[in-house]
């Protein structure tokens, strides 16, 4: 058997698929894509220049003209990587609970995912990577080899998340981390273009309960 070239993986915010896909990247020497820092950094950037997120064709022209940058992290304070937004270090502004509170707004503008889309698709289709995101197995790469859909109770996501941002210092409270989850969880697998769902070739894989490692041997099975 050949091993997968095209890696997916979907799933709800906070799943680990981040964590798990970019050990997984390494392992197998493929690229790490992360999709969710784009519209992160789209939702960022109209937060800045433009005040809100309510006026779809301006953020979308704004999603269309953006300078969104990838980089190898250039500092070692927890990140997987440097996000740069017209060439400055936004990595963890892009992480912050205003960008959590409105990027499913954001996202859910066709203009803004068609803009994006085309640069995921760019870069998944070179191969050996591993991308994830929502619609990953769904819209962006159909014709992966291997499409996993990351799961877990969204009480036991919003722990990881508090417990992430402890670990990171940062001052949180579960209860409020709990409600905006729900609340993007439902704008994301609700949305008329490219809501969250597993692709009905997915291979569907419950976390609750399993260590990362865990859930990086299975991942390690399926491409094999
Ligand atoms: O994965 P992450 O939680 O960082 O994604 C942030 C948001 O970006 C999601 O809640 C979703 O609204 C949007 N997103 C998306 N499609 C993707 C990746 C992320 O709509 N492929």
């Amino acid at each position: 058997m050949t091993r997968a070239n095209i890696i997916a993986i979907d799933g709800p915010a906070a799943s680990g698929k981040s964590t798990v896909a970019e050990r997984l990247a390494k392992e197998l020497g493929y690229l790490f894509f992360d999709t969710g820092i784009m519209y992160r950094a789209v939702t960022l950037a109209a937060l800045e220049q433009l005040h809100a997120v309510d006026d779809e064709a301006q953020v979308t022209q704004l999603a269309e003209s953006v300078q969104i940058d990838v980089d190898p992290a250039s500092v070692q304070d927890g990140r997987m990587c440097d996000v740069l937004l017209g060439g400055r270090d936004v990595t963890w502004l892009i992480r912050s609970a205003q960008v959590d509170a409105n990027v499913s707004q954001v996202s859910a503008y066709p203009g803004v995912r068609q803009a994006m889309t085309v640069q995921q698709r760019r870069i998944g289709k070179r191969g050996s990577v591993v991308m994830v995101g929502r619609d990953i197995g769904t819209v962006v790469l159909p014709e992966a080899d291997l499409k996993v859909y990351l799961d877990a109770s969204v009480e036991e996501r919003a722990r990881r998340r508090y417990v992430e941002n402890q670990e990171r210092g940062r001052q949180s409270d579960y209860e409020e981390i709990l409600a905006s989850m729900k609340r993007r969880d439902a704008i994301d697998s609700s949305r008329a273009v490219a809501p969250l769902k597993p692709a009905d070739d997915a291979v569907i894989l419950n976390t609750d309960g399993l260590s990362i490692e865990e859930v990086v041997d299975r991942l390690r099975q399926l491409s094999q």
